[in-house]
């Protein structure tokens, strides 16, 4: 290591600050630590940034979902469309209602599930639409709410990527059915663990909260009654006061990714990224869809590296790893999991989902990283490549 090597780069860093720390004490020493005070008041100011809807917290994004899907009475029998590029929890939590994850491919330039084919899935036994927000880009809001009303569905927003990305102006979670954030550690906001779900009505919410501790119902100091079973999905105060802190960051945390985005596209054309078949992601007209830029995510020609290797994408990970760059994945196509293709589910089926599962890459992005660290990544990844496509 020389003096001017430069420090690694990771793909994600969160960062908790000192009064945020200081906060955690208080509460570890307030002799109230789990759910209590702190969760509702977090739950207070989510509720005001979603323009006064009902919200409740739950210990993870999977448990909202879940908890998202009972509220919507989705169980056996039933089916829900939904992306195969996406974190593999958002099929996951179909399967655990006892219902059938229908998955269908994705729109190339957003990454997102393509409405053209949600429409084509539609059966009697479909009874929701799960869209995903990739990297923070809402799909066309208002088609996919025209889909859900001429069909009778229910629409169940996986979010977790999405805090402070917008449509027309309007936060996602603001408006539409039953929205789920995640603030796990690598979000934009994190509490460390955690999640929220943006409901319609007071019953919902109140069933939510039934749900997330056993379904018990408590009257006056003794009574106690379970009408439906629930789990164990609270958020407990200790990380009720993170999310808090973080939340009063959220202006500051959105534009300085956007600047950061900024960056990355001028640092990508100066590296010709283009021109070498790297993908960049969709340039935005911001006028209608506003990505809080949760990831910068770029697609590797596999195809054209190492001779079509199928482990071109592994390669060129280890070699910015070499040189310091930290990069990701999110995400490999879940219709291709082992437990998945048991389920009937083969190569061929989702084409598009299948290429970008293979050469999609994510890009270190958070808050505290410079303009420098953005010129060094895009200048690694064009050596890379044009030494792998040689
Ligand atoms: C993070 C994430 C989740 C799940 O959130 P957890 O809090 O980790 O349970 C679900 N879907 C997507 C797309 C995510 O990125």
């Amino acid at each position: 290591m020389t003096a001017s090597a430069p420090e690694f780069l990771p793909f994600v860093r969160p960062e908790i600050d000192a009064a945020t720390i200081a906060e955690v004490g208080k509460v570890l020493a307030s002799g109230w630590i789990t759910s209590g005070p702190k969760m509702q008041a977090f739950e207070a100011a989510l509720s005001e940034l979603f323009g006064g809807r009902p919200v409740r917290t739950f210990a993870n994004g999977s448990a909202t979902m879940e908890i998202a899907l009972r509220i919507a009475d989705i169980g056996p029998g039933d089916e829900v469309i939904t992306t195969p590029i996406t974190w593999v929890a958002t099929a996951n939590v179909v399967l655990t209602v006892g219902a059938r994850p229908v998955f269908v491919d994705i729109d190339p330039r957003t990454r997102n599930i393509d409405l053209d084919a949600v429409e084509a899935a539609i059966t009697p036994r479909t009874r929701a639409i799960m869209p995903v927000y990739l990297s923070g880009l809402p799909v066309d809001m208002d088609r996919l709410y025209a889909i859900a009303a001429r069909h009778k569905l229910r629409v169940i927003e996986d979010a977790a990527q999405a805090i402070d990305s917008r449509w027309r102006g309007q936060r996602i979670g603001a408006f539409g059915d039953l929205v789920s954030f995640s603030f796990q550690a690598n979000k934009n906001i994190t509490s460390v663990e955690g999640g929220c779900l943006v409901m319609n009505t007071p019953e919902e919410a109140l069933r939510a909260e039934r749900l997330r501790l056993q379904g018990v119902i408590r009257t006056g100091l003794d009574g106690m009654d379970v009408e439906e079973p629930g789990g164990k999905f609270n958020l407990t105060d200790v990380n009720a006061v993170i999310g808090l802190s973080q939340l009063g960051k959220l202006d500051a945390i959105t534009a300085r990714r956007a600047e950061l985005a900024e960056t990355y596209f001028r640092c990508a054309a100066d590296a010709g990224l283009a021109e070498l078949g790297i993908e960049l992601p969709l340039p935005l007209d911001p006028q209608v869809a506003t990505t809080n830029w949760h990831m910068f995510q770029v697609v590797l020609p596999t195809d054209r590296l190492q001779g079509g290797a199928p482990d071109a994408r592994r390669l060129v990970m280890e070699a910015m790893c070499e040189r310091g760059i930290g990069t990701g994945v999110h995400y490999p196509s879940v219709h291709l999991f082992t437990y998945y293709r048991s389920l009937g589910w083969r190569e061929g089926m989702l084409p598009h989902a299948e290429r970008i599962g293979r050469g999609i890459v994510t890009l270190p992005l958070f808050p505290a990283m410079q303009a420098s660290d953005v010129e060094r990544v895009c200048a690694t990844l064009s050596e890379t490549c044009k030494r792998l496509s040689k």
